[in-house]
């Protein structure tokens, strides 16, 4: 693929419609005019993106994409840890408007979704509204002036809307481990993988066993001199039955796009399916579990390894990862999987709770990413001041996981409890996309200013989806990810995704507080004049 995405801020960073108004008595401009743009989209992630290209799609030019790196992609540009790849097959994990006939395998590399990405940039005409480089800062709501003050790393600027798709996988997590700041050799996280770095014949220990590990592990396993694979809570394994995807078919896909469909189709209700475990029926799950523990027992002789491998907890109460090879890498001689737990980091050596001490060269974490803490909500202050951070203090909640009292004319992609364990993001994100274009066509035909969630509309939506969440595999007992310091699931959605899908169809204009915009106010192409602060 062509070098378009060149870094450094290169490119034009607005859509030719941003507006520009002097702020006086803006202290840090010193009354310089600060630009005004309509939408502001933050992150070029699936989510990002796909409202970049919705709203081109729906004619409106005006807004700006901000990124902190200098490439598109988010999670997929990230992570390029070995092995790294989708692990909901490629057909259902894109864009339902730009389906990808040339996927290479059922579960496409992450080279590969980058590379889509960076293609749908291209095609959907968004590079010339990514702004590069450029780290949201701030982001504060004006009660008066009725729009967003945004602060970022390249400069200031106002808006009326504000769409986060910061992504909830995009803060990599270190262990707190006594010692671990003092260790002498080299130390990463799988989302920054060291490709500098040559493993070859090194002693490796690897934290963690989540997807990201299964992943690299086996890719590792046979460069290193020694993997220590520090296991406290070994997950549910399914065969992945990954093959690359035959030319011919790919052919099909092209030439009758409506196979390809069909195959997604498909696809999207085997993985529906799984949620009837996972919520309604958890007896089903047990099924699951049977299969998993005869794979596991064809794949592992040693009954003592197998029995370290071997989950205690119900299937999908941590997320099911799917592996074709992570069973047999770790049978291998120069593998040893440790279910003690650690004790301390020294310079050169773990130390398990054991007492016995691990010489290591590198440690490798596969810890996982700060979802229910991230750092973001500290930067976004709504109304009075107050950040997402302070209001999500007992745990985060959001109304269908896409806005928030007290935060007008603010959506988040991927809000609280919108992931899953079962099935694409890319549907989850789809859904509200359409929910947010809604609005926004709300807001422009019945010519409001802004949009604010009811605080009771809110608290009945989330009593809600907490009552729900009671009964699932992910209440069951095991501590996962999905689940929050108190140890509430503001994580997954608790249902059926075509269910979430219809509840997001159409904005309910019924569950919001309507601000009109004033007589000398018009948003999107139009000129916006902020009054005196
Ligand atoms: C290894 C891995 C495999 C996965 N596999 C699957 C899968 O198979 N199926 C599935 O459904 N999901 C999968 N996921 C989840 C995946 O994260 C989502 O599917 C999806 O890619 C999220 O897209 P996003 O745009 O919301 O976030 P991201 O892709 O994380 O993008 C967020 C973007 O926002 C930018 N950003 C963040 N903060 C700031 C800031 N303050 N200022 C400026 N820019 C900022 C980031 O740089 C990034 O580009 C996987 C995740 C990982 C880590």
């Amino acid at each position: 693929m062509s070098r378009v995405f060149a870094s450094g801020g290169s490119h034009k960073t607005l859509s030719d419609d941003d507006q520009r108004v002097t702020l006086p008595g803006e202290s840090s401009n010193g009354g310089v005019p600060v630009r005004h743009v309509h939408v502001t989209i933050l992150g070029t992630g699936f989510a990002g993106l796909g409202m970049a290209i919705r709203l081109k799609q729906h004619g409106q030019n005006d807004f700006v994409v901000i990124e902190r790196a200098a490439d598109v992609g988010g999670t997929w540009r990230d992570n390029t840890y070995p092995g790294c790849a989708c692990d909901i097959p490629s057909h259902l994990y894109s864009f339902s408007f730009a389906l990808n006939p040339h996927w290479s395998r059922a579960y496409s590399p992450s080279r590969e979704i980058w590379n889509y990405l960076r293609s749908c940039t291209e095609r959907f005409g968004i590079l010339p509204h990514i702004q590069w480089n450029s780290e949201l800062l701030d982001a504060s709501w004006n009660e008066d002036e009725q729009c967003w003050h945004v602060t970022t790393t390249q400069g200031q600027f106002l808006t009326d809307i504000l769409i986060l798709g910061n992504g909830p996988l995009s803060e990599p997590s270190l262990p707190s481990i006594a010692g671990i700041g003092c260790f002498e050799g080299v130390l990463f996280h799988s989302a920054q993988w060291r490709h500098d770095y040559d493993l070859t014949g090194k002693r490796v220990a690897v934290i963690g066993t989540g997807a990201s590990a299964v992943q690299f592990v086996p890719q590792i396993q046979p460069q290193v001199g020694h993997l220590s694979l520090f296991l406290r809570t070994p997950p549910w394994i399914l065969p992945r039955q990954d093959h690359p995807i035959a030319a011919w078919q790919r052919a099909m896909f092209r030439l009758l796009p409506i196979t390809q469909r069909l195959v997604r189709t498909r696809i999207y209700w085997r993985q529906e399916i799984i949620a009837l475990g996972f919520v309604y029926r958890p007896g089903m799950v047990e099924e699951g579990m049977q299969i998993a523990r005869r794979y596991l027992a064809k794949q592992v002789e040693d009954p003592v390894l197998r029995a370290k491998l071997t989950p205690q907890y119900v299937m999908g109460c941590k997320r099911v990862l799917l592996s074709d090879d992570f069973y047999p890498a770790v049978t291998q001689p120069n593998v040893e999987v440790i279910t003690e737990r650690i004790r301390e980091v020294r310079a050169h050596s773990i130390v398990t709770g054991d007492g016995r001490e691990h010489e290591v060269d590198t440690i490798i974490c596969g810890t996982g990413f700060h979802v229910t803490d991230a750092p973001l909500a500290q930067c976004v202050h709504g109304c009075g001041g107050q950040s997402l951070a302070d209001k999500w203090q007992a745990g985060s909640s959001a109304y269908k996981g896409t806005t928030v009292a007290g935060f007008p004319n603010l959506f988040l992609l991927i809000g609280p409890n919108t992931g899953l364990g079962h099935n694409s993001m890319i549907f989850m994100i789809e859904s509200q996309l359409s929910y947010i274009l809604d609005c926004l066509h709300t807001m422009e035909r019945r010519a409001l200013q802004s949009v604010e969630v009811r605080p009771d509309s809110e608290e009945a939506f989330n009593t809600e989806v907490q009552q729900r969440m009671r009964g699932t595999v992910w209440t069951s007992g095991c501590k996962s990810w999905y689940l929050d310091a108190s140890g509430r699931n503001t994580t997954l959605w608790p249902g059926f995704t075509f269910e979430f899908w219809r509840r997001t169809r159409h904005f309910d204009a019924k569950h919001y507080k309507l601000i009109p915009r004033k007589a000398s106010t018009r948003v999107g192409k139009a000129v916006v004049r902020s009054e005196k602060r």
